[in-house]
């Protein structure tokens, strides 16, 4: 870890190592970030808020009323048009508390065996915790949900997610693409502007 001074600490309160990741290869090289698993923080943070801002807020302040050090915390979700925009809050469990990605992705995939509109798209909102209080950044990225699963890069629901302008999922066009584009990324270019 890096403790110079210039360096700015921040703890990203997931224990997701996905979004640590996906996080830290968008991350300018001045931030030294450290994961719930560095801070040795191994208790479920349980999501209890009826929107993603109020969920992440519960994550990234929970964190800092223990280390009273700046913290953030992503809360992410897809939206799916012709299902009233669930799975929502519930993306990560829509299947069931075991939080299980296959489950989830066959549940969509037979919701929506009938429907025409496949429209759909990823939701992600940071919320930034320090003395001063809150700040919220949000990010979106359009795009359908396609008739089967295709590819195996990424996690959760990217290999039956493809973004708008393109024809293949998340799971196909891989890491740079979504580095560039997705959700996560649009959410957190907006906060590392904000804290430079
Ligand atoms: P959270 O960890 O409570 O924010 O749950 C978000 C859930 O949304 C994850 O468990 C994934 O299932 C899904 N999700 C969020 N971002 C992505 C993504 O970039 N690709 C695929 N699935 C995602």
């Amino acid at each position: 870890m890096n403790t110079s001074r210039s360096m700015k600490n921040l703890i990203f309160a997931t224990g997701n190592e996905h979004k640590v990741f996906e996080i830290n290869n968008i991350l300018p090289t001045d931030i030294s970030l450290r994961s719930l698993n560095d801070i040795g923080y191994t208790d479920d943070i349980e999501e209890t808020g009826d929107t993603m801002q109020e969920n992440a807020f519960i994550k990234a302040n929970t964190i800092f009323q223990l280390h009273k050090q700046p913290v953030f915390a992503e809360d992410s979700g897809l939206e799916i048009t012709a299902l009233d925009m669930a799975p929502g809050i519930y993306t990560a469990r829509y299947a069931g508390p075991e939080k299980d990605h296959d489950k989830n992705i066959d549940k969509v995939l037979n919701n929506l065996e009938d429907k025409a509109d496949r429209s759909a798209q990823f939701r992600a909102v940071i919320a930034y915790v320090d003395e001063h209080g809150a700040q919220y950044f949000e990010g979106i990225i359009k795009g359908k949900i396609g008739v089967q699963r295709q590819g195996t890069e990424g996690f959760g629901y990217d290999p039956i997610f493809i973004p708008e302008g393109y024809d293949d999922s998340f799971a196909i066009l891989g890491d740079a693409v979504k580095n560039e584009i997705s959700h996560r990324s649009r959410a957190f270019r907006k906060f590392v502007a904000y804290i430079k």
